[in-house]
């Protein structure tokens, strides 16, 4: 394809796509292709010779469309968003477009330095503390993953070597270390909930760590308060384990809870005081609902202003905030943390720049070496909608939530509401027949949400909470309205309505 055949193809793609968005309701939420479909449609083989755009093109809607269920659809009430906007779109193609594995800021000075700019731009939308900017007090500073789960894999090496540094005596040598390193990391462990999300275990099984979630319970909402953590903390120091790294959460992935930040701190500070060597490192993962934080008034109601006292935060600007699939952004509070754990160097990799240690080099501060321009979309993103735009669209769509739970309160005939609304997301389910088993509630509650989802309309997904089955309604999708609240919320009365007469 050469320059010219390329404008073609990409005109004709954008009017395509277009297109696709403009008409996106018209569609099935969720596919509903058999497994195995796409392998009857296309060949065994890659074809021998290249074949012209217009051919390649047509497959996308005969043979790729079936196969999606569509993130974008406004009834898409499943999981947490995965954002998409046109402005986010244009940073993707100017991204391939100037394609490179950056890792070194010399091998595109560009996209290491956006990437830091932005990204301070983005902590001080979101209210994060100073210690969070690269021009902070400490030296800290953001870097974009590709997800939530490798953000949190990055934080829990950093803080494992961090510990070890401050635990291990500084005397000993050779084999002497090894052991007292590996005597330690037999009984580190790692600290989550029973409702943090299972990213964080992963990272513990990678990492060869212990790993124990703490029972969170109704009455905390489902959140780690402190004195439950404090219990936790004293049960390991019973047991001769050495906790070394804990994730708090803002909105967690069933029900959207916030974690109680200041009982959380009060308790550490028990246990061992902030800064003293072995401290356990904090990490906040925010993953859907730290998009929130850009209004002035979530940032005052969860008390952001604590995470100063944590190691590192976490948000996907992919989820909540308008920006394309992969734009994890993590932040530490100190970045010779992750220096310290991450930097390998291999005589390939060495320049003027990097030896002059005046560059941030982004391969010390992540796992894999290579690196795209994910700044590109974020920039693009928060200039084109403006603090004010983004604000907009969080209150919209949290609006649309509440608006959800006052339909769900006003049929308590019908409805019992378990957890919110929070964050654009209710968890609620069927009340039944008066005197009805929790098992038969749960058996109507699945009914209903097998039912709603079959319509083809909607998409929401269930969680269960302490045995009680429960459907997630989630409303931060871009192109969705009042009027798709409003007709998900009558197609679930219709749905209930009739499963309770048969
Ligand atoms: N943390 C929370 C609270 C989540 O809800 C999710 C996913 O929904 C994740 C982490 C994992 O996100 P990722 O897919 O970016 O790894």
């Amino acid at each position: 394809m050469d320059s010219n055949g390329f404008r073609d193809a990409a005109i004709s793609s954008i009017e395509e796509i277009i297109g696709y968005y403009d008409n996106i309701e018209t569609r099935n939420v969720v596919s509903t292709v058999e497994p195995g479909y796409l392998r009857k449609l296309l060949p065994t083989e890659a074809p021998a010779q290249g074949e012209p755009w217009t051919d390649i093109q047509k497959d996308i809607e005969a043979k790729i469309l079936p196969g999606i269920t569509h993130w974008q659809h406004p009834g898409f009430h499943a999981f947490f968003p995965c954002a998409t906007s046109y402005p986010s779109i244009l940073g993707e193609l100017y991204s391939a477009a100037l394609s490179g594995a950056c890792f070194n800021w010399i091998c595109s000075p560009a996209v290491t330095e956006l990437e830091t700019i932005v990204l301070d731009w983005l902590a001080k939308l979101l209210g994060l503390p100073d210690c969070y900017l690269s021009t902070g007090p400490t030296r800290g500073g953001g870097v974009i993953q590709g997800s939530a789960s490798e953000a949190v894999l990055t934080a829990m090496v950093a803080a494992r070597e961090k510990y070890l540094r401050e635990t291990v005596p500084a005397d000993l040598d050779g084999d002497a270390r090894d052991d007292a390193i590996a005597h330690k990391r037999s009984r580190m462990v790692a600290l989550a909930t029973t409702t943090t999300h299972s990213s964080t275990k992963k990272a513990a099984i990678i990492l060869g760590v212990r790993f124990m979630a703490i029972p969170v319970r109704a009455e905390d909402n489902y959140a780690l308060s402190g004195p439950v953590l404090a219990q936790a903390l004293a049960d390991c120091r019973a047991r001769n384990l050495e906790p070394f790294f804990l994730t708090a959460t803002l909105g967690t992935t069933d029900t959207c809870a916030v974690d109680d930040f200041a009982g959380i701190t009060s308790a550490l500070a028990d246990f061992v005081p902030a800064g003293a060597p072995g401290e356990v490192w904090v990490h906040l993962d925010a993953a859907y609902a730290g998009a929130a934080l850009v209004c002035p008034e979530v940032q005052a109601a969860t008390n952001i202003a604590l995470v100063a006292g944590f190691h590192s935060f976490d948000m996907n600007m992919h989820k909540w905030l308008l920006t394309n699939f992969d734009a994890s952004c993590l932040y530490v509070r100190n970045r010779e943390w992750f220096v310290r754990a991450l930097t390998v160097n291999q005589a390939v990799y060495g320049n003027a720049a990097s030896d002059g240690g005046l560059v941030t080099d982004y391969r010390e501060w992540q796992i894999p070496l290579g690196r795209r321009f994910r700044s590109l979309k974020v920039w693009f993103v928060l200039r084109s909608y403006g603090a004010d735009g983004l604000r907009a669209y969080i209150r919209r769509t949290t609006k649309l939530g509440e608006d959800f739970a006052s339909w769900l309160r006003a049929r308590p005939d019908l409805f019992e509401i378990m957890t919110g609304p929070s964050f654009a997301l209710t968890v609620f389910r069927m009340v039944g027949k008066p005197g009805s088993s929790e098992d038969e509630r749960n058996a109507l509650t699945k009914t209903l949400c097998d039912a709603v989802n079959a319509t083809g309309r909607m998409w929401v997904t269930s969680t269960v909470l302490n045995g009680r089955f429960g459907i997630r309604m989630m409303t931060g999708v871009r192109t969705t309205e009042k009027e798709h609240v409003e007709a998900a919320f009558q197609t679930l009365v219709g749905a209930a309505e009739e499963i309770l007469k048969s």
